[in-house]
């Protein structure tokens, strides 16, 4: 209970202390997309949300990277963008304590095969490691890359994600719900659209939303998702109950929350 006090009364310092700086929305956060047209107040929100997040993880640069600050609040702003509605703020990343940062590739989202024939597949194994010891691993080059255009594509949405996922105890593709949110009823929802997704694939048709999402309920959760973030109005449009029910659990209409479309 001490704690819990001291930790509010400390947060609250922390962000006292801390306005906005000038142009921080259109420099820092500029580059990400999903960022580009927050209205003011969520801005706000947002900002304080990922102060907090910066002061309380670890962030790691591994492999040789040096991490810059800007690589680190792109990660904390893009993470604390899922957290923005649910009631736990960012606690709900209470799980997470190290953002270990790689180049890149060490995340890759699938087997991927190089000209040399080796096949890297970095995101199952990592995931598990993600687990046991809540760490994050992420590639600045995904980060970047990922961030930089709403295309639902977004690895610091897909890896948090996973961790909101786990927060319920395991990752079973379906988060802590509110009360009276079906568990059994959200997993089929995003099981049903995965598995048309899938079928699309495999007919040769290219899909509104990253097929990965049939690869198990974890990474349906996590893939649609990111579109949730980035293509809202796709999302809406082609998987409606899959909308609506990422809108009741992140409790951000996410188009809705944007100026201007
Ligand atoms: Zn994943």
């Amino acid at each position: 209970m001490v704690f819990d006090w001291l930790r509010a009364r400390r947060r609250r310092r922390l962000l006292a202390s801390r306005p906005i700086p000038d142009g921080f929305f259109e420099t820092v956060a500029g580059g990400i997309a999903v960022l580009r047209d927050l209205e003011p107040g969520l801005r706000r929100r947002l900002y304080d949300a990922a102060t907090l997040f910066l002061h309380e993880k670890r962030f790691e640069g591994c492999g040789g990277l040096q991490l810059s600050d800007e690589l680190r609040c792109a990660i904390a702003l893009q993470a604390c963008l899922l957290v923005l509605g649910l009631p736990a703020g960012v606690d709900a990343f209470a799980g997470v304590r190290t953002v270990l940062v790689y180049p890149e590739g060490f995340t890759a989202r699938r087997r991927d095969e190089d000209e040399f024939g080796i096949v890297t597949e970095g995101h199952e194994e990592l995931l598990g490691e993600a687990w046991d010891e809540g760490q994050v691993v992420l590639n600045a080059h995904d980060v970047i890359e990922g961030g930089a255009v709403r295309d639902g594509f977004n690895l610091v949405l897909h890896e948090f994600a996973h961790q909101l996922d786990m927060a319920s105890g395991e990752d079973d593709g379906v988060p802590p719900l509110p009360a009276g949110r079906d568990r059994q009823v959200f997993a089929q929802v995003l099981e049903t659209a995965a598995a048309r997704l899938a079928a699309a694939e495999e007919r040769g048709e290219e899909t509104a939303v990253d097929a990965y999402a049939a690869e198990s309920p974890a990474e349906a959760f996590a893939v649609f998702t990111e579109a949730f973030f980035e293509l809202p109005d796709l999302l809406a449009q082609e998987f409606p109950e899959v909308y609506a029910h990422l809108a009741a659990f992140y409790r951000q209409p996410a188009a809705d929350t944007r100026c201007g479309g």
